[in-house]
């Protein structure tokens, strides 16, 4: 292996987490044999699994290697035996320091619809057959970290609850930067969506937006669109959208509907970008949307292709390799096409798979395309 080899952390977690990542292990092993995928692995705990070794949900160490790996495979974190421990402890405060710590401001979460999966969506299938849009939501500023913020009692029975919606020009700008270069590699459009009409956030958003635009960014369409608007034509017509970028608030509600589009919690993977390096490298993490599930933990049912998914983003956005990404991506499509299912996309006429079998169909499919 070359030093330049890429360096990544493995976190794979508590409850299905470590059942889900072993499937994604073994197709980064095959890329490495087969496709010349330089990749470094380091394994480390994160979640309830850390905090029973360590009493921390992360430890100091275990961040300064994620601060210096090219990507971080994050699996889930959290579980009932943790519920009642104090705030700090928590297993999910080892995935927040770590969106924290590294700075992870752009959050993206596609919405492709798999032929295979087009029955599964609530929309008609032609509505969603070959969907293939991209949110990009600012995860770290905005409503959910604005001051003032709180509950006062203003006596009389009465209380007062306080969010403060606040973005900086250099917040909006950035985001919006990753959406742009990102419409490059995809069908160059962008949409931002936002509430001009009745926001100051809003107004400004449209304006950062479209000076970037100008400035940097004019081969890339731009279109806005108002945040209610969005929503109604993420479920009217999706395809219309390539990429939409949009707030933390907006964003949290825009990316769970277009999700939603394409069927099950098991295949919905998702990428968190930080600032590009003065060599143009981000700092990154990929990890499914879904939790732990404690409730099939341990019993070989989870779907890895969420996961799996999500390591195709880090092909694409960490390692430059599109190609490679393409050819998961087509992979998991064969095997779902073939009707193999794990219990969360099953119909009453597919075969039935294991979490393990899975990941073997996608790694046999993956030779099969290869040779
Ligand atoms: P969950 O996503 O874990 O599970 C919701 C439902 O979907 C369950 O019935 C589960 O069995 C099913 N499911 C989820 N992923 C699946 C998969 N890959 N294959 C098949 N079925 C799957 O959400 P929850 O039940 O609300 O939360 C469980 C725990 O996970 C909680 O402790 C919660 O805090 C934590 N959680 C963690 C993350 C994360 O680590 N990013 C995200 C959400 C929830």
């Amino acid at each position: 292996m070359s030093t330049n080899a890429y360096k990544v952390l493995v976190l794979p977690g508590d409850g299905i987490g470590p059942e889900v990542m072993t499937e994604v292990t073994r197709v980064i092993d095959w890329f490495g044999e087969n496709r010349g995928l330089e990749a470094n692995l380091d394994h480390d705990l994160v979640g309830g699994v850390a905090y029973d070794k360590t009493g921390q949900p992360i430890t100091d160490a275990c961040m300064e290697k994620a601060l210096n790996a090219d990507a971080v495979m994050f699996g889930a974190v959290g579980g009932p035996q943790y519920d009642n421990l104090p705030f700090e402890s928590k297993p999910e405060r080892g995935l927040l320091r770590l969106r924290k710590d590294l700075e992870l401001f752009a959050n993206l979460r596609p919405a492709l619809c798999f032929d295979a999966l087009t029955e599964a969506s609530s929309l008609k299938p032609e509505l969603v057959a070959g969907l293939d849009i991209l949110i990009v939501r600012e995860l770290t500023g905005g409503v959910y970290f604005g001051e003032p913020r709180g509950i006062e009692d203003l006596g009389n029975g009465q209380r007062r609850g306080v969010d403060t919606q606040v973005y900086d020009t250099e917040e909006i700008r950035r985001v919006c930067r990753v959406a742009f270069e990102l419409a490059k590699k995809r069908r160059n459009l962008v949409h931002s969506a936002e509430k001009s009409n009745v926001m100051h956030t809003g107004v400004m958003w449209r304006q950062e937006v479209h000076k970037l635009h100008e400035e940097e960014f004019s081969d890339v369409e731009l279109q806005d669109i108002l945040a209610d608007n969005c929503a109604m034509q993420l479920v009217r017509a999706p395809k219309q959208f390539d990429v939409i970028v949009t707030d933390n608030l907006f964003g949290d509600i825009l990316s769970d509907v277009a999700a939603m589009l394409t069927g099950s919690l098991g295949m919905l993977p998702s990428a968190s970008l930080g600032a590009p390096d003065s060599a143009g490298k981000s700092k990154a993490m990929y990890e499914p949307v879904h939790g732990s599930a404690p409730d099939i933990a341990g019993e070989g049912k989870a779907n890895p292709l969420a996961c799996l998914l999500s390591f195709s983003m880090a092909l694409r956005y960490s390692f430059d390799r599109g190609e490679d990404a393409d050819l998961l991506d087509a992979a998991v499509n064969d095997v779902l096409a073939s009707g193999k299912r794990t219990l969360d996309i099953a119909t009453p006429t597919s075969e039935k798979v294991s979490t393990t079998q899975m990941g073997e169909a996608v790694l046999h499919a993956l030779k099969t395309k290869t040779s």
